[in-house]
C-alpha cells in the first residue's frame, strides 16, 4: 500500500509521514519511509529511501544557486535517477505493509516537474493524500477551491486523491460547519449563490460541476499532532488497496 502525502509548504506532510507511520507500526504494521524532499534539513522519521543521498538544495546553493534555482535544479538532476528511485520504492513496497512517501516542501516541485510524474506513473495504484490546513478555509469559495484542487491533482498525476484536512487540533467548534461545506455540495452551492462577487459567481459555476466530475470521495479530518483521524486514513488506504480506487 503506497500513500503519497502532497500539499503546500507547511501543510504537515513531513509531520504526518512520521506520526502516521508511528501509528501504523504501533498497530503491528511494517512501514517503509521515502523522502523526496531535497530541501529538508531534519526529518522526524528515518527514511529507507532518501533523495538527499543523491542531491540536496544545500549543496546546490554552495555551487552558487539561489534558493528557488537550487530547488528546481535539484529535481532536474534527480530526473536521471528517477528509474532507480522507483525501483527502490517498488522493492521496499514488496517488503512492507505500508509505504509512506513524503514529497517536496513546495508542492509545485512535484506537480509541475517531470520528476513527480515519472515517480507516480510507475507506482502501482498509489493513494494521494492531499493535505490542506484549516487556515485557507475562510469563505465558501475556498471550499470549492480545495475540492477542485484535489481533482486537479488526480488529473495531473492520474491517482486516486483523498482530501485530508490536517491540523484539526487547531479547530474545535467550527468543525461541524467546515464538514458540512466540504461534504454537502448542495449546501455549498447554496452558500456560493449568496456571494455576489465575481469570484463567488465563478466558484458557484465551477462547483456546480462537482457532482459530475468528482466521485463522492470521503474527506479525512486529521491531526498529525494528535493522531486524530488516523484510523479513518488507515481504513481509506486499505479500502483503496482492496478496491483499486473506489472510495465511495
Ligand atoms: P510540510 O512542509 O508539509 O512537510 O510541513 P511540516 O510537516 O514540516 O509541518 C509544518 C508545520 O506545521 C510544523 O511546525 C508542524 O509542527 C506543524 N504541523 C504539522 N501538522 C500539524 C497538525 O496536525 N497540527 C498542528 N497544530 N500543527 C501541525
Ligand atoms: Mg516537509
Amino acid at each position: 500500500m503506497i500513500l503519497i502525502f502532497l500539499g503546500t509548504a507547511g501543510s504537515g506532510k513531513t509531520t504526518i509521514t512520521a506520526s502516521f507511520g508511528e501509528y501504523l507500526e504501533k498497530n503491528g504494521k511494517s512501514v517503509g519511509y521515502v523522502n523526496l524532499d531535497t530541501g529538508v534539513k531534519k526529518l522526524p522519521y528515518r527514511p529507507d529511501i532518501d533523495v538527499r543521498d543523491i542531491i540536496t538544495v544545500e549543496e546546490l546553493m554552495k555551487e552558487g544557486y539561489g534558493p528557488n534555482g537550487a530547488i528546481v535544479e535539484s529535481y532536474d538532476r534527480l530526473l536521471s535517477h528517477a528509474e532507480g528511485i522507483v525501483g527502490g520504492i517498488l522493492e521496499l513496497d514488496e517488503e512492507r505493509d505500508y509505504l509512506l512517501i513524503d514529497t517536496p516542501g513546495q508542492m509545485e516541485s512535484f506537480l509541475f516537474h517531470d520528476f513527480g510524474i515519472r515517480i507516480t506513473e510507475h507506482l502501482s495504484e498509489p493513494l494521494v493524500a492531499y493535505l490542506f490546513s484549516p487556515e485557507i478555509l475562510k469563505k465558501p469559495r475556498d471550499y470549492c477551491f480545495v475540492r477542485f484542487f484535489a481533482i486537479m491533482i488526480a488529473l495531473r498525476l492520474g491517482t486516486t486523491t483523498v482530501p485530508v484536512l490536517n491540523k484539526v487540533d487547531l479547530i474545535k467548534e467550527e468543525l461541524p460547519s467546515i464538514r458540512r461545506l466540504l461534504e454537502e455540495v448542495d449546501y455549498l452551492n447554496a452558500r456560493l449563490r449568496l456571494d455576489p462577487s465575481m469570484q463567488g459567481l465563478l466558484a458557484s459555476r465551477i462547483c456546480s460541476f462537482l457532482p459530475e466530475v468528482s466521485s463522492p470521495v470521503r474527506v479525512v479530518y486529521a491531526s498529525a499532532k494528535t493522531g486524530e483521524g488516523f484510523d479513518e486514513l488507515e481504513t481509506l488506504s486499505y479500502e483503496h488497496y482492496c478496491t483499486c480506487g473506489d472510495l465511495t
